[in-house]
């Protein structure tokens, strides 16, 4: 599967604490490497992406090392990778009773 990095600098956070947390909280999954194939680095970020190629507007959260989550190119990850939506409103949101203002995202 193919993303690319969205150029997304937000210093907001969901109530999960951080984007990489919120991918954990998500996909209920844990990974302890970059997930870009053939990628080693284990200083993950929580990284905002899109798929690449694709007329999809959707932007998504995945576990990538510095280096990836700062790159311009295409990068390939691993198919099973849960794609986690940066949406907060579909999910750690959805549910949640906390009163956080409207239009605060
Ligand atoms: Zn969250
Ligand atoms: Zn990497």
């Amino acid at each position: 599967m193919k993303v690319i990095n969205c150029d997304i600098k937000t210093t907001k956070v969901c109530q999960c604490g951080n984007w990489l947390s919120h991918w954990e909280n998500i996909s209920k999954n844990k990974v302890r490497l970059c997930v870009v194939k053939e990628c080693c680095e284990h200083e993950l970020v929580g990284s905002h992406v899109k798929k690449a190629g694709s007329d999809e507007k959707e932007i998504y959260i995945i576990p990538l090392c510095k280096e990836h989550s700062e790159s311009e190119e295409e990068m390939d990850i691993y198919n099973d990778v849960p794609l986690v939506s940066a949406n907060v409103k579909k999910t750690c949101r959805a549910n949640s009773s906390t009163t956080l203002k409207d239009g605060e995202r």
